[in-house]
């Protein structure tokens, strides 16, 4: 147990306990609260009775489920309660910006959207940010004094346990920027900054097709292509925040130059962009990403033939991440998700031609359940662990 509030007195460090136990497992009993924290059960009941007197916790009849009436009264269970904290979202895309707030149950409450052309205007991007959360903060009725903080996820690598975001190549006019600064400056919340595909990863993880499962592979297929990792349950970055870079794995020896300065790389020929672009030719006009997703609905060969291709190409590279780490399921999302099985169906094939069989017969491969929402909700999530020490410290003021 960390004391690193100050938090000297066992009864704070308890208090905290219980909050932790609860943000993992809303509307336990206080049975389940003493078992989870190892505390006697009439000390936990003192601190439940605490934190609802305080406004963070609150309790409730049942889980929902459906009880004969001559079962007496029924046992109350309890949880933090959901507006007693909130957490910022961002998520920076190369060609958007979208702000979420989410309450402590991780329910996104409020968000708003705005396209930027965030990879050549950086400080202009801090500002519509900035606006926009401010928006989001307004329309949702939050006071500013219950949010944690903000998430930041952004289109490149980021060493997390220095706040370094690795632009080169990648976000060309950021040298020399520090985000989390910029728009902590602007905001006045403390801001963390994650890679892109990691939040989104983490969005899945924790509120979509990714919750309960230990080990998972997140593909966002948008301007970019990121992955984000799962492992044993918690984010995995390597050794500086590189890990998962899948959209510079070469997919074609003698193929187009890449914005990273190699040849051939799976974003030039499978990125939502690329993708549409090979449309051009044929049409004769320039292809938007989202005109792309609507030739596909609309049964369009080419459209449909460009967006297989590209689901087998992801596939292929996806082989040999299945082959190394054995996840249990592979979630797609980003722009190109939309795409549904036309993408999936060639992405899974490739798999299970490339991978090894009992690597393809523990994999899943599936859409991301929570859209072009992902990145946001898990940028917030990043904040929403945190939220137990930010209240101790509330109750301590
Ligand atoms: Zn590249």
């Amino acid at each position: 147990m960390t004391d690193d509030l100050g938090l000297a007195g066992t009864r704070e460090l308890n208090r905290l306990r219980v909050m932790q136990a609860l943000l993992r497992n809303p509307g336990s009993s206080r049975n389940d609260v003493a078992r989870l924290t190892g505390l006697s059960r009439p000390t936990v009941s003192t601190l439940v009775d605490e934190l609802e007197a305080a406004g963070i916790v609150e309790q409730h009849a049942d889980r929902n489920e459906e009880r004969p009436r001559s079962a007496g009264r029924p046992p109350m269970y309890v949880s933090l309660a959901p507006r007693a904290a909130f957490a910022v979202g961002l998520d920076f895309g190369h060609q958007h910006i979208r702000a979420g707030v989410c309450d402590l149950s991780g329910s996104p409450i409020a968000d708003d959207w705005s396209r930027a052309e965030v990879d050549h205007a950086p400080a202009a991007s801090f500002d519509l940010a900035h606006e926009l959360v401010q928006g989001v903060l307004e329309s949702a009725n939050v006071d500013r004094r219950h949010v944690i903080g903000v998430g930041m996820g952004l289109a490149a690598p980021i060493d997390s346990a220095t706040g370094t975001a690795y632009v080169e190549g990648i976000l060309p006019s950021w040298g020399g920027i520090s985000p989390a600064e910029e728009m902590e400056a602007r905001l006045g919340l403390p801001v963390q900054i994650e890679n892109d595909a990691n939040v989104g990863a983490l969005g899945e993880h924790m509120f979509g097709a990714g919750r309960g499962v230990d080990d998972m592979v997140y593909v966002r297929l948008s301007a970019g292509i990121g992955l984000g990792l799962i492992l044993g349950g918690r984010p995995y970055r390597g050794k500086c925040g590189v890990a998962g870079e899948l959209g510079h794995v070469t997919s074609v020896e003698d193929g187009m130059i890449c914005r990273c300065g190699n040849r051939g790389c799976l974003e030039t020929i499978a990125s939502p962009v690329a993708v549409a672009g090979l449309l051009e030719f044929s049409r004769g006009e320039p292809v938007s990403v989202q005109r792309l997703l609507e030739l596909v609905q609309e049964g369009d060969r080419g459209a449909r033939r460009a967006v297989a291709d590209a689901g087998a190409a992801v596939g292929n590279a996806i082989a040999a991440v299945v082959n190394v780490l054995n996840p249990e399921l592979v979630v797609i999302g980003g722009d190109l998700a939309g795409a549904g099985a036309v993408l999936l169906d060639p992405l899974r094939t490739a798999i299970e031609r490339r991978a090894i069989a009992p690597a393809v017969a523990a994999v899943r491969v599936t859409q991301g359940a929570l859209g072009d929402k992902a990145e946001v909700l898990g940028a917030a999530a990043l904040l929403l662990s945190q939220a137990p020490h930010a209240l101790a410290r509330r109750l301590l003021a």
